[in-house]
């Protein structure tokens, strides 16, 4: 076998193994305290509660499973086979090698390969989250989604991947850094217009309500500094009945968005440690710094293609035609499809940081609060609400999540407590 195959299988096996190995010893772990509530959550979660916690978590661990071992199969299949290959052929034959012609190919063929998911995806809303009662959408709403989702994509993507492509003849050797520079500026108008202008096209978004709860949350914003215009309300509940709130944006475009499902389960206290938190991010500079991490990473990966797209010996491997017109797109089609089966094993030290700023966000409320049980009991009722596992191995949260379980969570609030 061809070594750049070989490479490929073995990075696949690697992944696949490390992750449902991962995933198997949180099971078995939170399978083993099944049997009673632990001692952390005596407090707050009855067991028929906790038990659910847990079902939840092992039917969410099951689904994950299969969902890994079908795509890893599909990606086999589709680059072992020469699958991949013979669509961007066939799309080439119909579009033509020129710029716009090829960004179509690329964008037409990322469709084909997405559509073996589908099913995954339809299951996890409408059996996975419907059997917990947390699913709220409709089949036409799901459908709906996706067709918006593609449509926006292809807006944005399009001419994108046009402008990527005209560069690499255009720009020379060092194409790769032009194309990363287009790609940081589109990342950061992304960070500003993706709650602007895409979010409300799925999304209610409103302004939080005149009364008790808006003028309170206010006067936290004013007593933090931070000076909020708005805070919105977001219509979580038309899909899921998941709670979040979540801070986007910077400068002037900042805003801070809370689920309506967030306002129903949270007492008014609790909510304005949630909104404590959230500005925590900002006055810490986490969006700032994740941003720079991020265009760090991009930076790699444009190299990365760079590098790639200057080799023959990669897409070939893959049984894409070397005497065929088309350069740049087999290269980022191949990277698209592969570049996870590194990233995967980068993800502890991604996860590592956010749990550092969630951390330090928590400390910043804290602070803002003069006590730690606001947001301890927001926490709690998160967890409980949207069935969290609240007993993950700790190689495994350790590995995926982006932020701290909630007893190391309330663990760090009581070494700050002054009180
Ligand atoms: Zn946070």
């Amino acid at each position: 076998m061809d070594t750049v195959l070989a490479a490929f299988v073995l990075l696949l096996v690697l992944k696949l193994t490390g992750s449902i190995a991962l995933v198997w010893l949180n099971l078995r772990h939170t399978q083993a305290q099944a049997d009673e509530v632990p001692e952390p959550f005596k407090d707050f979660i009855e067991l028929p509660e906790y038990r659910k916690s847990v079902e939840y978590t092992v039917a969410k661990t099951r689904f994950g499973i299969i969902n890994d071992v079908y795509d890893a199969i599909i990606l086999a299949v589709l680059l072992l086979s020469g699958l991949l290959a013979g669509i961007y052929g066939l799309f080439s034959g119909w579009f033509g090698y020129g710029i716009w012609g090829q960004a179509l190919v690329l964008f037409l063929t990322g469709i084909v390969v997405g559509l073996p998911g589908l099913p995954f995806d339809w299951w996890h809303t409408f059996k996975l989250e419907e059997r917990f009662g947390f699913n709220k959408s409709t089949q036409q709403l799901w459908f709906v989604d996706k067709i918006k989702g593609l449509l926006i994509g292809f807006v944005i993507g399009y001419p994108l991947l046009a402008l990527l492509i005209f560069l690499v003849d255009a720009a020379g050797p060092l194409w790769w850094l032009w194309g990363f520079f287009v790609f940081f500026l589109l990342q950061l108008v992304m960070v500003v217009a993706y709650p602007m202008f895409i979010m409300p096209l799925f999304n209610k978004m409103e302004p939080l309500e005149d009364g008790e709860l808006k003028d309170r949350l206010f006067a936290l914003a004013d007593r933090t500094g931070f000076k909020a215009q708005t805070i919105l309300v977001m219509d979580g509940s038309k899909r899921s009945g998941h709670s979040n709130a979540f801070f986007a944006g910077f400068g002037r475009f900042r805003r801070i968005v809370l689920f309506d499902t967030l306002i129903e389960q949270m007492n008014h206290e609790q909510l304005e440690a949630v909104l404590a938190h959230e500005i925590g991010h900002y006055k810490l500079g986490h969006i700032p710094k994740m941003i720079v991490l991020s265009a760090a990473s991009s930076l790699a990966m444009f190299a990365v293609l760079g590098w790639l797209a200057g080799a023959t010996w990669f897409t070939e491997a893959f049984y894409f035609d070397p005497a065929g017109g088309g350069r740049l797109v087999p290269v980022l089609l191949l990277f698209m499809l592969l570049s996870g089966l590194v990233t995967f094993w980068l993800s502890p030290l991604t996860s590592l940081l956010s749990r550092k700023h969630e951390y330090e966000a928590d400390a910043f409320a804290r602070e803002a609060m003069g006590s730690s049980d606001p947001l301890s009991g927001a926490l709690r009722k998160l967890h409980k609400e949207n069935l969290s596992n609240l007993t993950p191995h700790p190689l495994y949260s350790g590995f995926h999540y982006s932020h701290p379980t909630l007893v190391e969570r309330e663990e760090a609030l009581r070494q700050t407590d002054p009180g």
